[in-house]
């Protein structure tokens, strides 16, 4: 199979390519993808802009059907299209088939949103004067998605993109061009014209670096690490491009005396270690109230234990493998820092199965504190720590204790604490008696402090990036 460029509604023939391999298998190669030099985004930033401007004009009924058509054809092929994505990311085969069906759904979303658009009128401060507040589309956005939802993060920026009447250029995680090639090739089919989506694929040094200096492309939206997004902000910030980022996370799970145990147990198993723990999300900072910290701990060991880790394309796998070498070897260099550090290490030991594969056991770090760096900085593996604390006050303390603030999440039968929580916690998104990931399709998703910058992605809200006002004055 070749993952190929699709510009200007032609796929495209590229000389240099790269092995797409299985991380549950290093053995199964699922492709080759194009290596694309910057001349490819000039190539595609031209298709785009020369499409964008009919494109903005399209009608509403234009923007549903092309929206509704590719969700309809990833609703139809979630099993296919998820199998591909597990076998290409190493999260499992139910997730990844979840996560395509999120995909579908968020372009059957954004396909209404396209037909609600809207504006506002109202009467001016000034006699016989009219105003009206409309929006329009930014032109050419430029996409950067990370591997870790090769489907749904391309298809929450894509439909509203699109919804909204810009043109795209994709250019999506090396690791997972696959899914991406996929969706490319449902869109290709889905009457949307030439030109207005284009993908690209390539190194992020060289095709998305280009995309984001390119004088044609209007605006930028990004999903990865804080490092890279550091870099286009400031490229951004010098050419006065619009930008919208999600980066990391080290998102916090409080767990206070008085919380249903076996609940909380359930959601810090959910949220520190499903999707290997590669999720932006996940709860990789459990904080324990003291009355419940052993009978917690002792609980969740038991349950980490019990997960079982192997091939994402086994229907009896819990626990996928993590998504290359490089990835692995940072988690277990964390589990290093960690153990010196004076923390506590259950699990966390690399596996063999059958295949040959990234496979790490799910690992809890005990009688740890804020002051450790396993709790301040982002290592997106299957680890999560734990610090024990005295009360409410101390856990609230120690959760906003880090430079991100993406997702928080509270465990207490208490409502003065969890509304309080709500209140408190410095992150874009809260999470009473809940995981800190598992997000609806259909609301903002985003964070605070170092997490995330520009406008929220993900539901109505999306369109505040993915569009610009005008104040129109009439005098009639
Ligand atoms: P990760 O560590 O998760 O791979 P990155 O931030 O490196 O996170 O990658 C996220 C996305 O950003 C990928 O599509 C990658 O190719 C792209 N990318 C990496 N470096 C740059 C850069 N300097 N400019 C633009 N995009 C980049």
């Amino acid at each position: 199979m070749e993952f190929r460029n699709f510009i200007g509604g032609e796929w495209r023939e590229t000389a240099a390519a790269s092995a797409n391999i299985n991380p549950s298998d290093i053995s199964d190669v699922i492709g080759y993808a194009a290596e694309s030099d910057a001349a490819e985004i000039d190539h595609a930033v031209g298709a785009a802009k020369a499409a964008a401007v009919s494109w903005s004009a399209s009608t509403p009924q234009q923007r549903f059907d092309v929206l509704d058509f590719i969700g309809s054809e990833l609703l139809a092929r979630k099993d296919e299209l998820g199998h591909l994505l597990a076998r290409e990311e190493g999260k499992t085969l139910a997730e990844g088939i979840a996560e395509t069906a999120r995909a579908g759904q968020i372009f059957k979303f954004f396909a209404g949103e396209a037909l609600r658009g809207g504006g506002e009128a109202m009467a001016s401060v000034r006699p016989g004067v009219g105003v009206e507040i409309t929006r329009s589309p930014v032109g050419v956005v430029g996409l950067i998605t990370p591997w870790n939802f090769p489907m749904a993060i391309p298809a929450w920026k894509t439909a509203p993109a699109l919804a909204y009447g810009n043109a795209v250029v994709l250019k999506p995680a090396e690791l997972t061009p696959g899914c991406a090639h996929a969706l490319a090739e449902i869109i290709a089919r889905s009457g949307l014209p030439d030109g207005v989506f284009n993908l690209v694929l390539g190194k992020g040094k060289v095709t998305g670096a280009r995309l984001v200096e390119h004088r044609d492309t209007d605006a930028i939206s990004f999903t990865g690490s804080a490092e890279t997004g550091s870099e286009i902000a400031a490229t951004c910030g010098r050419l006065r491009k619009k930008l919208q980022m999600e980066m990391g996370g080290k998102n916090p799970m409080v767990v206070l005396d008085d919380a249903d145990l076996d609940l909380a147990v359930e959601a810090c198993l959910n949220g520190a270690f499903y999707s290997t723990g590669q999720r932006c999300t996940a709860s990789s900072r459990l904080i324990v109230a003291g009355g419940i910290h052993d009978r917690f701990v002792a609980s969740l060991t038991g349950r980490i234990a019990a997960l079982r880790v192997g091939n994402a394309l086994d229907r009896a796998t819990e626990i996928g493998p993590v998504v290359d070498g490089r990835q692995l070897d940072k988690d277990l260099s964390y589990l290093d820092i960690a153990a010196k550090e004076g923390g506590q290490v259950f699990g966390g030991q690399t596996l063999q199965r059958t295949t040959n594969g990234f496979f790490l056991a799910p690992a809890l770090i005990t009688e740890t504190n804020s002051g450790m760096r396993i709790n301040q900085e982002e290592v997106f593996g299957p680890i999560a720590s734990v610090s024990r604390v005295e009360d409410y006050e101390a856990a609230l303390q120690v959760a906003n204790d880090t430079p991100f603030g993406l997702s928080a999440g509270i465990c207490t039968g208490s409502l003065k604490h969890a509304t309080h929580f709500k209140a408190n916690a410095e992150a874009g998104m809260v999470m009473v008696n809940l995981p800190t990931a598992g997000v609806d399709y259909h609301v903002p998703f985003g964070g605070t402090k170092g997490s995330s910058f520009g406008g929220r992605e993900q539901g109505a809200h999306a369109k505040e990036f993915y569009s610009k006002i005008k104040t129109s004055y009439t005098f009639a």
